[in-house]
């Protein structure tokens, strides 16, 4: 039961304290198809080995911005509203 929400996901390997850096979606022929983890960046990397696991997320205070993209945070109509809440 969590009566308060954390500010940070936590990495879902067995023993590991790093702050969650993507989600993970597992499908068959993974074991886990059908349920969503977090990872640090450096088991994000060691579940990807497995078959049948895709990045649906990342997050974390490294967003390195992919060249080619258009900057579309800093359009001014519509765009992601961040801030109040
Ligand atoms: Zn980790």
């Amino acid at each position: 039961m969590t009566a308060r929400k954390r500010p940070a996901r936590r990495c879902s390997w067995h023993h590991c304290s790093h702050p969650a850096a993507a989600t993970v979606a597992f499908r068959l022929p993974n074991l886990l198809a059908g349920s969503r983890r977090d990872y640090c960046a450096t088991h994000t990397s060691q579940v990807r080995l497995a078959e049948g696991t895709v990045v649906v997320a990342r997050f974390g205070p490294h967003q390195p911005t992919l060249p080619g993209l258009p900057d579309i945070s800093a359009g001014r109509r519509g765009g992601p509203t961040r801030g109040k809440g």
